[in-house]
């Protein structure tokens, strides 16, 4: 077999690795490319030879390793994609929120005509996702499935988020079938609500995600850092803001904020999730409980994750009059980066009052606006206005979905062999570089770092290999 590393190599989005065995062609993951640029302009050339691939597998619904599903269905692929159910559930909602700002993104460039192309057309259009939704063929998660031409396919939970998987191929050889195993990005497996990533005992080939390869991340409880700011949000009846990414980030929050509740370590508080997209991620997660690992003391209330004073907010009205709303109370919302969307209204009606306060809790990109509160600046321009930054500003660690090097090289120790090799993607090169030399340094394993478009011929690795230890 055969792979090219066509998104995802030294950097962060666009997974999308290009398999050939024989006379199959398929992508593992088939991520959009996001953040500066020069970077999302990739996802706008052509995709060759569209029609010629022969299905996809994905390791989870997250825009950067689904989003582009679309665009390849636009451009000619008709095969079956597969995911678990789980994955299938939340693409549905991942996909076509990613359409509608597509379709938005256009519209906006012909409005203002920040656009050379008239008129500026989307990416994709919400008929693209849904053609692309059409193709998804579920797999159950611990099984084999024959793929015909000497291939199978195996899914086994990878910790990250709802119906994440790492993706196992076998491939028959003449002598002996080989395992060839994509990480997807890998679960820390702290998380209180979402099982742990199983290990893997063996592979030939391992392709391993380092996103967080050269970062420790704090192993403090949430629970305890959030404890003392809802008891003094609560006796000055501010309002706390919490910025939240909509799929796993907003879930685990509502957990914690339960479990706090029904210990009794903070008063009964009003907590409103206003996110549609989170809103329903959470109903996804709600109906996926093989995937769960909730523990409670007593019965369950009218949500396993939810405190008992929750409300999920619906329409754009319903969120205007919650801005109105006197506290004391927690808001949480999205954008997390707050990039956009509701959560940009909640901070221009809070931020100028000292009793409030907005709590961060995922990773804030370089030059948002969440890394700007987080440095202290004393007013933030919101809607074309200057607000006065006089809310409390706070940032809660130890809540992130990826794993750290230690937690990486800790699930390698699951393997009972030495894999012939392991291909490092999803990270910036310096994150790659030092995991690179902590995986040699702890496990003497045979590493590598593909470049972006680099092929990569895994039987030609074998037989050198071979040759060096005839
Ligand atoms: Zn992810």
């Amino acid at each position: 077999m055969k792979l090219r590393f066509l998104g995802a190599a030294q950097t962060v989005t666009g997974s999308k690795t290009l398999c050939t065995h024989r006379n199959r062609r398929f992508l593992v993951d088939c991520g959009l490319f996001q953040g500066a640029k020069p970077k999302r302009l990739l996802n706008w050339q052509p995709f060759q030879e569209a029609e010629k691939i022969d299905f996809v597998v994905l390791t989870h619904a997250h825009i950067d390793h689904s989003g582009y599903l679309p665009k390849l269905v636009k451009e000619g692929f008709k095969g079956p994609i597969y995911c678990s159910p789980g994955t299938r559930d939340l693409c549905e909602v991942l996909l076509l929120d990613s359409a509608k700002l597509q379709e938005e993104d256009a519209s906006f460039a012909n409005r203002t005509g920040h656009s050379h192309h008239r008129p500026a057309l989307p990416l994709y259009t919400t008929r693209d996702a849904e053609n692309a939704l059409r193709l998804i063929q579920t797999v159950k998660q611990n099984d084999w499935v024959d793929l015909k031409d000497g291939l199978s396919l195996k899914l086994t939970r990878s910790g990250h988020i709802i119906g994440s998987s790492f993706v196992q191929l076998g491939l028959q050889g003449d002598y002996r079938s080989q395992l060839v195993t994509f990480s997807g990005d890998l679960g820390n497996g702290r998380s209180e609500i979402i099982k742990p990533p199983v290990s893997i005992p063996e592979t030939d080939f391992l392709v391993l995600e380092g996103t967080y390869g050269d970062r420790l991340q704090p192993r403090g409880n949430v629970r305890d850092a959030l404890r003392p700011l809802i008891h003094q949000i609560f006796e000055r009846k501010g309002v706390m803001v919490i910025p939240a990414f909509s799929v796993g980030r907003t879930q685990e929050i509502l957990y914690h904020l339960r479990v706090l509740e029904e210990s009794r370590q903070i008063p009964t508080i009003p907590v409103y999730l206003d996110s549609p997209m989170a809103n329903h991620a959470t109903q996804i997660f709600l109906d996926h409980p093989e995937e769960h690992l909730l523990r409670f003391n007593n019965g369950e209330l009218h949500s396993p994750i939810c405190p008992s004073c929750y409300s999920a907010v619906k329409s754009a009205d319903e969120s205007m009059v919650l801005c109105m709303k006197d506290g004391p109370m927690i808001v949480i919302s999205a954008a997390g980066m707050l990039t956009g969307g509701r959560i940009l209204h909640h901070l221009k009606h809070r931020l100028p009052d000292r009793n409030n306060m907005v709590v961060f809790v995922g990773y804030q990109a370089e030059e948002t606006k969440g890394a700007l509160l987080q440095q202290g600046i004393p007013t933030i321009r919101i809607h074309h206005e200057e607000v006065a930054v006089d809310a409390e500003i706070k940032t809660i660690e130890a809540l992130s979905a990826h794993a750290d090097y230690q937690d990486i090289l800790d699930w390698l120790k699951g393997l009972k062999q030495p894999p012939t090799k392991i291909f490092l993607n999803h990270g910036e090169p310096a994150a790659l570089e030092t995991l690179a030399q902590k995986i040699k340094a702890t496990y003497n394993f045979n590493v590598m770092i593909p470049k972006p478009n680099e092929e990569i011929d895994l039987a030609r690795i074998k037989s050198e290999l071979n040759g060096r230890t005839a």
